[in-house]
């Protein structure tokens, strides 16, 4: 097995967006990086290859990118969480909150079966606003959230422990100090 890489020198991190005194951290470059994205995916997955996983929920949008790779290595289906007004089938909503208000997500009605084993994932998690409303409507689903993993985590925000307060174990790969 060759080295591992320290993934946060592939993420780009862009001071001032999409506003002043945000650090924006971009996966793109590490999802370009061909040995950052298997690295990345390979560590993911690595807790969950034996616990029958029946599905991938992913965050739109990069969410999906990161959630399609997760559901082909565990041989899970994947589920898209997306905002409002974009699936085209019956769908449950979910209002969640934003740095400044709320919004709304949702997911197709039928995507998941009561007692089906799902895992969450995004890019980051911050607040864990989004990953909070995302958990409550697999939930109201009736499907059993077994773990949320994220490749970002900003520990100073609280997210994780916003998620851990609902019982939900959280994963993630790097961390970065400040918002
Ligand atoms: P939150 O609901 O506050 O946990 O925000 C998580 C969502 O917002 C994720 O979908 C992230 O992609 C995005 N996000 C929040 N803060 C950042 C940041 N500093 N850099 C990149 N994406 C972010």
């Amino acid at each position: 097995m060759s080295a591992s890489i320290d993934l946060t020198t592939a993420i780009r991190s862009i001071p001032d967006y999409p506003k002043p005194g945000i650090i924006f951290r971009d996966i793109t470059t590490l999802l370009g990086n061909a040995v950052a994205f298997r690295q990345a995916v390979d560590e993911l997955v690595a807790p969950y290859k034996a616990l029958g996983i029946d599905k991938v929920a992913g965050i739109e949008a990069r969410g999906f990118i990161l959630g399609g790779a997760l559901a082909h290595q565990l041989g899970a289906g994947f589920v898209p969480i997306r905002k409002k007004g974009k699936l085209p089938h019956q769908t449950v909503r979910m209002a969640y909150s934003l740095e400044y208000g709320t919004d709304e997500m949702e997911i197709h009605v039928d995507a998941l079966k009561p007692g089906e084993k799902v895992i969450l994932t995004d890019d980051l998690i911050a607040t864990g606003g989004t990953a909070e409303g995302a958990v409550k409507l697999i939930r109201q689903l009736g499907a059993e959230i077994v773990s949320a993993c994220f490749v970002i985590d900003l520990p100073e925000i609280g997210g994780r422990k916003k998620l851990e307060a609902l019982g939900v174990e959280v994963r993630t790969l790097v961390e970065f100090a400040g918002h």
